[in-house]
């Protein structure tokens, strides 16, 4: 252990683990928690990591598959990170980007995002996360076609069951039902479509004409709203948040010709997809589109310090930097010193280890070739892999598809072994999912492979006991 990580372990000893559940559940108010649930059986408290690992207050080692919350992308305990948030802390720790100041790391960093982007990017807007990101595009939006003399171009479309954060905006322009119900969402002129979501939606089709069939669901909304009163489409190129769900080759191709018709600006929500997590630096690359503006967040600084922002295509900059006035709109830490000094390092580092290629050539698709083997589980109704995201869909009858009853809540109890074997794993309904570190390697995609196989053998046994199948 470091002298750091000896420092931690005793902080983290100061107090039993019962003494700091009691204390989390009386003074800390989780996101997205059941506080019932969480008082009674109390908090897995994690004190620290290396690499693909964490510990909990009980010594536990934990394979983190999630990559902390989607975004430790470059694996834990990665130095030169420290070395920079520490070195721009003792230079200058913070100051603002208002009042036509700028700070060097912000300059250095919307350079280089710039370079890495799709050619049309050459400007950026920093916000400290996705949310906040999301809520950025919906007033820039707006803004632009203000200024283009279009006022009446208000309604952004998403989609049903995308993710695109927690404040109103992000919320509303999410599709998550849960969501909407608290807080009178969505706010106006937000209207979803289905997702393309082949399992659920497109069994009879083939994938490929499904996903043509769930693009155009963009045209008919389009359509029934009034092409005259659409801003913009905003979408995960793979929906994370929901379930890992891989659209069909067929559909990002599909819906940029929808937009290119009717002249609707195309927002990529890069937040997962960004920085590498699908094999290219951005998954609109992967999929095949030109968005307008990209949303980012987590991988950017590998999530050790809150960062986030919009890339901001051309047409959009130009009429925002060149015909608009003043901007109404920004935040105290947009542009921070030392997220931005993070990010730098953290970018860095993805390019000195050729994470992207890594995910690209070698562990993406020894991570897709692995999960292939968990079709023939009596449990498996399908697997998806996307570079180093993947989901494994749980089903009651493997040859029809049937699912479980949702109220069984068979992910939960699947996602419970996965605790109990020291695996971190998500369930979405009964949709299991990982998004492990991009650092992952091969010996290291096998341990997480056997952790899962037996994982899904453990429910598969409960299940038979409960007689459940
Ligand atoms: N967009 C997407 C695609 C996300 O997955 C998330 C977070 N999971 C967000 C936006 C919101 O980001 P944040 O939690 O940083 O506000």
């Amino acid at each position: 252990m470091s002298a750091i990580q000896v420092q931690q372990a005793a902080r983290a000893e100061s107090r039993s683990t019962k003494e700091w559940q009691q204390a989390d559940s009386s003074h800390f108010i989780h996101p997205f928690t059941d506080h019932g649930g969480l008082a009674k059986k109390g908090a897995r408290i994690i004190t620290r990591a290396d690499n693909i690992y964490l510990w909990d207050s009980e010594g536990h080692k934990i394979l983190d598959g999630m990559s902390g919350l989607w975004c430790v992308n470059v694996g834990y305990g990665q130095q030169a990170l420290v070395d920079a948030a520490s070195r721009q802390m003792k230079e200058l720790p913070f100051y603002n980007a208002f009042f036509q100041t700028s700070t060097t790391p912000a300059i250095e960093l919307a350079e280089l995002l710039a370079e890495l982007s799709p050619p049309q990017f050459q400007h950026v807007f920093y916000t400290s996360s996705g949310s906040e990101g999301n809520d950025t595009v919906v007033r820039m939006v707006r803004r632009y076609w203000d200024i283009l003399g279009q006022p009446e171009r208000k309604v952004i479309i998403s989609r049903n069951n995308g993710y695109h954060g927690s404040t109103m905006a992000g919320a509303s322009l999410g599709g998550m039902s849960g969501m909407h119900a608290q807080g009178g969402l969505p706010i106006p002129d937000i209207t979803h479509i289905d997702q393309p979501h082949w399992f659920e939606l497109g069994q009879g089709l083939s994938r490929d004409d499904f996903g043509l069939k769930a693009a155009r669901w963009l045209e008919e909304k389009i359509l029934a709203v009034g092409p005259e009163r659409v801003a913009a489409f905003i979408g995960e190129p793979v929906q994370g948040a929901g379930g890992v769900i891989v659209p069909p080759s067929s559909y990002w191709p599909e819906i940029q010709r929808i937009c290119d018709k009717y002249g609707i600006l195309l927002v990529s929500d890069e937040v997962i997809c960004g920085f590498g997590r699908t094999g290219n630096w951005f998954g609109c690359e992967t999929m095949g589109s030109k968005p307008d503006l990209m949303t980012f967040a987590k991988g950017v600084t590998s999530g050790y310090v809150p960062l986030g922002g919009v890339m901001v295509g051309e047409r959009i900059a130009k009429a925002l930097i060149a015909d608009g006035g003043e901007f109404n709109h920004g935040f105290t830490y947009s542009g921070h010193p030392v997220a931005c000094a993070v990010a730098l390092a953290n970018i860095r580092l993805i390019q000195q280890l050729n994470l992207v290629s890594h995910v690209k050539h070698n562990i993406g698709p020894y991570l897709a070739e692995r999960f292939a083997e968990l079709d023939a589980h009596p449990l498996v109704g399908e697997t998806q892999t996307c570079g180093m995201m993947a989901a494994v869909q749980l089903v009651k009858d493997k040859s029809s598809g049937t699912p479980f009853a949702s109220e069984l809540e068979v992910g939960m109890l699947c996602r419970a072994h996965c605790f109990g074997n020291g695996l971190i794993m998500r369930a979405v309904g009964d949709r299991m999912i990982v998004a492990p570190p991009l650092v992952m390697t091969r010996p290291q995609v096998d341990e997480m492979m056997t952790l899962i196989k037996r994982c899904l053998d453990l429910t598969l046994d409960e299940l038979n006991r409960k007689g459940w199948l």
